[in-house]
């Protein structure tokens, strides 16, 4: 069956234009459609993306992360700024879960970025705040989508070292990197909690603090990146050094991520990538569509605290349960 044409009112398509006029207004205006919680915003949203999807895919997807403090909006501003003065747009989104829990965010409220946000080649975006981790990240996977329709070159999204956030980060961007601080030996970071598979590419930071701790650093992340087995044959993740408060090794990080999307390009794994997380969210969007509707469901409703506590209390198996409950979506 062929996906139904966009339902676009005046307005909206008035979004869509300005978007790919690469104007910053109808950018914000259709973001905020995306992040708003109304149904008939959802709508507008979707129509107003399906007629921006044409022109999505152009931007080079970068994800950062690392623990609070290692400086990631000094090292992604740093980054931006050199990126602009190579002719490029830069447009800088954020996945921040804990700004849904806590009303406050570890990403931080403090004026972040400060030289970059008043650049206009650039456009940050504070995380949604959207209630779950999946609906923080569908959100930003959208907004990314408008960014790239509206002609940024390079997508930064940034995340920090907690929970899951990473992992969707890492699901929704063409190079996942990991900033480590240099005394990474002290618990190697992120190997612990797995993150370190997810890395295309590991930068120690503040490198200008302790020259000899960031080289032993890199020696030791070098080490730990060889015994898991990498995501590609053809790329290992390399891990770089650099300063980002005194911008050295900026030039040398870009040249890395662009080595990293010529290999990648050239094996089709770049596409392929691509083409496997846009099924991935299509599933995930399902999974989470179908939880939505059986937790909605009247008659699960009604059941499910008994049917919980019989299985606590092992009066009936967790399987026959479940298929009980299941079976009122039939
Ligand atoms: P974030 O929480 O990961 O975003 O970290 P920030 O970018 O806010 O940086 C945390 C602190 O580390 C700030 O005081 C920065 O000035 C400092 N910082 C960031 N990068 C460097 C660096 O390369 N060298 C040094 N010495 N300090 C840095």
């Amino acid at each position: 069956p062929q996906a139904l044409p966009p339902q676009l009112d005046a307005a909206d398509q008035a979004l869509v234009d300005g978007v790919r006029a690469r104007q910053l207004r109808p950018l914000a205006k259709t973001i905020t459609l995306i992040e708003s919680q109304r149904t008939d915003h959802q709508a507008r949203a979707h129509a107003v993306l399906e007629a921006l999807l044409p022109h999505t895919g152009g931007a080079m997807r970068v994800g950062i992360s690392g623990v609070p403090g290692v400086g990631k909006s000094t090292f992604i501003e740093a980054l931006g700024l050199y990126l602009i003065e190579q002719g490029l747009r830069v447009a800088v989104l954020a996945v921040d879960p804990s700004s849904s829990l806590t009303g406050g965010s570890i990403l931080g409220d403090k004026t972040r970025m400060e030289l970059l946000s008043q650049n206009p080649a650039a456009f940050i975006r504070p995380s949604p705040s959207a209630g779950s981790l999946g609906g923080v990240a569908e959100k930003t996977r959208e907004t990314m989508l408008v960014c790239e329709a509206a002609g940024f070159d390079v997508i930064i999204v940034e995340t920090v070292g907690v929970g899951q956030s990473e992992t969707a980060v890492a699901n929704m961007t063409d190079i996942f990197c990991l900033l480590q601080l240099p005394n990474a030996g002290d618990d190697l970071q992120g190997i612990k909690k797995g993150i370190m598979e997810l890395a295309d590419l590991v930068v120690v930071n503040k490198a200008d603090i302790d020259v000899a701790a960031t080289t032993r650093a890199q020696a030791q992340l070098k080490t730990a990146l060889h015994m898991l087995r990498p995501a590609s044959p053809n790329w290992s993740p390399p891990v770089l050094t650099l300063s980002a408060l005194r911008k050295q090794g900026i030039a040398d990080f870009w040249r890395t991520v662009c080595d990293y999307r010529a290999t990648m390009s050239k094996s089709g794994e770049f596409d392929a990538k691509r083409r496997h997380q846009a099924l991935a969210w299509m599933w995930d969007l399902i999974d989470a569509g179908l939880r939505a509707r059986f937790r909605s469901h009247p008659q699960v409703r009604s059941e499910l605290p008994e049917l919980a506590e019989a299985v606590e209390r092992g009066e009936t198996t967790p399987s026959a349960a479940a298929l009980r409950l299941l079976h009122h979506l039939n």
